[in-house]
Parts: structure tokens; sequence; C-alpha cells
């Protein structure tokens, strides 16, 4: 199949009784990325499918990532090459899917002579990785990631006029890839699903797993909207609830704490003009000093990402307001010129991810995929936890294959043909009355909930709060609120905003 205009695409709706009266083979918990791609592999593969959400589609972990595909080059430092192959077959995967959301990023890291950054030892990893690269499934006519370079002090200046020079020995520049619009990649798999039989429900929470004589029969959740409960039902259950995916669990399965071992990590969106046109690696003098990146967004600088260690039982998402302070500290300190305070700080992009053990402030590069059964558990519950948005549809592969049944030929893919021109928030393509329909479509066909649910998380709106308030009534008309309860949708959404800056005065971005 080729591109897909998304309106062809069935419309997401939040049919609760409907829903629950079709028996599913499959019911994922989780929209987050893992979610979306577990439920688009079943579709493939022609399995009846549920998905639900307890928020909105793609509200939590995977809103917050740095939106980096991330092709694995520094997997070499490890020599981790399955995982470079992996990752370049996922990142070329995902170019394909999203050829106008998804766009080449230049990275340049400045070499100072030690490991990885000395240029001889730079020179020899880019030949290896072009050499893995060339595994990554590219398509013919399909454009190639340019395969990198080291360049001379003086072209390193050239780029990032500010850089460091004392001790300085060339720079590397290597191609990733970047997600401009993630929270439409989500949509357009759910979409796909449900245009192949398959249905998911945001704002429904899954409340327990429900089982009879030790096998999986289905999963009693609740509308949030309606406060209704509903039982759907399905032998098997796929548990990806992200970092929840320990508490979705308990009451059926023994706790297995290598599923998630929860570590704090956030990015800040900057109000900065991009010290370089290349997202540039930067660490403070010292060998011990963390390497962050200051990635160019639009007029804007993304810095990140800050790793904070927790305690085995810390559930908190959002990071502290001196913690943020301190990454600000660091980040001034390793790039002089950026000069960055807390009022500069428009976005803090935060979640959890899974660290290597307790305690650490190294994530796990490690996804876990649990079959209760073989700890007692019931049988059709498997647990998945992801690593990286970027190899999230691999790992759905993976655990769609473990699935009982004969082995069945999956459909093609249905790539996306939305450009990122299109997308209100992004680009050209600002709030006004000329895209009315554009957002009444978009909340028709997409499940819309909450104005909040429009700005964050099926465009790029979110951008832009002035934009969003000035022109509040194309938002209400779309949704059709009036009176009160556009108004306090209003306030909501300047709430919204705020806690998007400054997460640590409420409960969190996201849902
Ligand atoms: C700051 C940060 C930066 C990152 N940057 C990158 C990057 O640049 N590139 C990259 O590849 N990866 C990156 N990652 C990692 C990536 O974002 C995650 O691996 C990925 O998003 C995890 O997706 P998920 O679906 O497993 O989790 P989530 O997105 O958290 O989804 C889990 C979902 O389960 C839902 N849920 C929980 N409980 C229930 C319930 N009872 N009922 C129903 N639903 C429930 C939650 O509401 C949530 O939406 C980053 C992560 C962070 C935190």
């Amino acid at each position: 199949m080729t591109a897909n205009p998304a309106d062809t695409l069935a419309p997401l709706s939040r049919d609760f009784d409907q829903f629950s009266s079709v028996h599913y083979d499959v019911i994922v918990i989780g929209g987050g990325i893992q979610g979306s791609c577990l439920l688009y592999e079943a579709a493939k593969r022609g399995l009846r499918c549920l998905l639900v959400e307890r928020g909105d589609f793609g509200g939590a972990t995977s809103w917050n990532s740095m939106r980096i595909l991330h092709g694995g080059f520094r997997y070499l430092q490890s020599m981790d090459l399955p995982r470079l192959v992996d990752s370049v077959r996922e990142r070329r995967w995902f170019m394909r899917m999203f050829p106008g959301l998804v766009e080449p990023l230049q990275c340049l890291m400045p070499l100072y002579g030690q490991g990885l950054k000395r240029p001889g030892a730079f020179k020899a990893a880019l030949r290896i990785n072009r050499e893995l690269t060339k595994l990554e499934g590219r398509l013919p006519g399909e454009a190639k990631l340019p395969p990198g370079h080291v360049i001379t002090p003086s072209d390193v200046a050239q780029d990032w006029p500010q850089v460091p020079t004392v001790g300085l020995r060339g720079g590397g520049i290597w191609y990733d890839a970047r997600m401009l619009s993630p929270e439409r990649f989500i949509v357009h798999l759910l979409r796909v699903a449900q245009s192949m039989g398959c249905a998911s429900l945001n704002y429904c929470s899954a409340d327990a797993i429900e089982t009879v004589e030790g096998s999986v029969v289905g999963v009693r959740c609740k509308d949030v909207v309606s406060e209704k409960e509903y039982i759907f039902h399905a032998p098997i259950v796929l548990n990806a609830a992200g970092p929840w995916c320990r508490e979705i669990c308990s009451g059926v399965a023994v706790d297995r704490p290598e599923l998630f071992t929860p570590m704090r990590a956030f990015n800040l969106v900057l109000d900065r003009a991009p010290l370089s046109e290349s997202a540039i690696a930067v660490s403070a003098q010292g060998a011990e000093s963390q390497t962050y990146f200051l990635v160019p967004y639009g007029e804007r600088t993304i810095a990140g990402t800050a790793q904070i260690p927790c305690d085995a039982d810390d559930h908190t998402e959002v990071p502290a307001q001196q913690e943020v302070e301190q990454f600000l500290n660091q980040i001034n300190e390793a790039a002089p010129g950026l000069d960055v305070s807390p009022v500069d700080v428009t976005c803090v992009w935060n979640g959890q991810v899974s660290a290597c053990y307790a305690g650490a402030d190294v994530a796990s590069d490690k996804p876990v995929v649990i079959d209760h059964t073989e700890y007692g558990g019931p049988t059709g519950l498997i647990s998945v936890s992801g690593v990286k948005y970027t190899t999230a549809r691999r790992l759905a592969q993976r655990v769609v294959g473990l699935l009982p049944g004969p082995p069945v030929a999956p459909l093609e893919d249905v790539r996306c043909d939305e450009r990122i021109s299109d997308i209100p928030g992004y680009g050209e393509q600002t709030l006004g009355a000329d895209i009315a329909d554009l957002m009444q479509r978009i909340v028709e066909n997409e499940a819309v909930v909450s104005a909040d649910d429009l700005i964050l998380r099926r465009t790029g709106l979110w951008q832009d709060p002035a934009s969003v308030l000035e022109n509040w009534d194309v938002i209400a008309n779309a949704m059709s609120l009036a009176g009160d309860e556009a108004l306090q949708q209003r306030e909501s959404a300047e709430e919204l905003f705020n806690r998007l800056r400054e997460p640590w005065n409420t409960h969190g971005a996201g849902n």
C-alpha cells in the first residue's frame, strides 16, 4: 500500500458500548508509542485488538521524548553492533512511514582527544557505521542520510562560533533523524489499526485484569469521562503501560522489578536561538562530565537529556525546580555563549525511563518482555517495557511474533502522507479562521476530548500559547464549545501552558 490521505483512514471514536460488545484477540494497555506499535503490528497480522489508554494517546513519556530517531552511532562505544543495526533499521522505517514528518539531523561533536573523541577514532567509527548502515533496508529511490566526516578545528568554529578551542583537535559530523511531530505518528498508527478492524479508546483506564482459572479473560476498565465501567474481553493482554507497567500486574502476577526501574529524565525547550545549525554534543571540561545535546528547534534550542537517579519506589516524573536550575548551570558551563536562565525555559519535556539499576543515572538499553505465565502469573498476560521511541516498532514485532497461532504474513505498512507544513502550529500553518475546517476535521476524526488534546497531541499549537489564546474562538468552534464550557477550557489551556514551563508547580505535563 502506498500513501494514504489521513481522511481515508477510519476515524478514532470513543464508542465504549460498541467496543465492549466485541470479543477481541488481544487487548493492549497503554497508548504511548509502544502500545500503538503493538496495536499496529497485531492489526497487520489480522488480529482483532483493542487498545486502552487512561489519558490521551501519546500523552505520557512518548510526548516528552527528545524527538530523535537514534541511528545508534553511539552504541559503537560499547560495540553493541546488533543494537546499532536494529536502530538504523528502525530509523529507516520511521523515515519511510512518515516521510513528511521526519527530517535528517546533522550532529557535531567537538573532538578534544579522549576515546571516540579523537579524530582518528571518530573516523574509524564512521567507517564501521557506514558499513552497518548498509543493513538499514533502504529501498530503491529512498534518499541516504549523509555518511558523516571529520572536520578541522576551524571548520568546527565556523559551525559553532563559541566552541571552546583549548585542546580542540577537530569535529566529528554524523547524521541522525528527528521526528517533527511524533504526536501525529501515534494518531496515524492508531487510525491505520482502526481501519483494519481494531479499536482504540483514550481516557479509558485499565483498572483490573480479569482472570478465570488462571487465564486472562479480559480487562475491567473505566471511561474516565463518564466514569462508567466496562469489561472488555480477550484471552491475551499486552501490558505496555510504560513507567506504570508494574502497577498493571499487581493483584494478578508477582512483581517483576526488572520490568521498570524508575529514573527521571528531562529536556528543556529554551527560548534561545540555536548556537549552531548542527545538534551539538557539549560537555563541561573534565573526564567525568556528562555529554548533553543542544538541538536546534526552529528559533529555539532543545537541551538535554538530563537524567536524575530515583529511589526504586519514586514514581515522580516531574523534575524539581532545583534540578532544572542545576541542569541549566551545567549546560551554561558546557556551552559558553548559551547563557540561559530559568526564564528562557518555554517547555520541560519530562518523564521516566528505566534505569540500568535502582539509583543509577544511566538509562537501561535493554527492553524487557515478560510472559507472566513463566512466573506463576495468569496465562495470556505479557508485559512489554521498551527503552526507546526509535525501537518501539521492532519490539512490537518481536512481541506479536510470540503470540499463539500460526505465523501470518503481515499486511503491508500504510504510510502517512502528512507533511509538517499541513499540521497546525508547525511551519506556516498558524491558528486562524482559515484553518477552521481542518481543526474541525481533527476533532471529528481523532477522538479529541479536551482542548488540551487538540493543542498538545494532535497539533503543534502548544508551541505558541499567545496565538492559541488570541484565536481561542477557532478552538472553541472546532470543539463546539460555548459559554462557560469555552471559558473553562480556555482557563485549562492557560494552566497547561504554565505547566509546560514549570511542571513542578502542578502535576506535570501531558496527561
Ligand atoms: C526526557 C526523555 C527523552 C527521550 N528522548 C528520546 C529520544 O530522543 N528518542 C527515543 O527514541 N527515545 C527517547 N526517549 C525514550 C522514549 O520516549 C520512551 O522509550 C517511549 O516514549 C516509551 O513509550 P511507552 O509507550 O513505553 O510509554 P508511555 O509513552 O509512557 O506510554 C505508556 C502509557 O500507558 C498509559 N497507562 C498507564 N497506566 C494505565 C492504565 N491503568 N490504563 C490505561 N493506560 C495506562 C499511560 O497513560 C501512558 O500513556 C526519551 C524519554 C524521555 C523521558
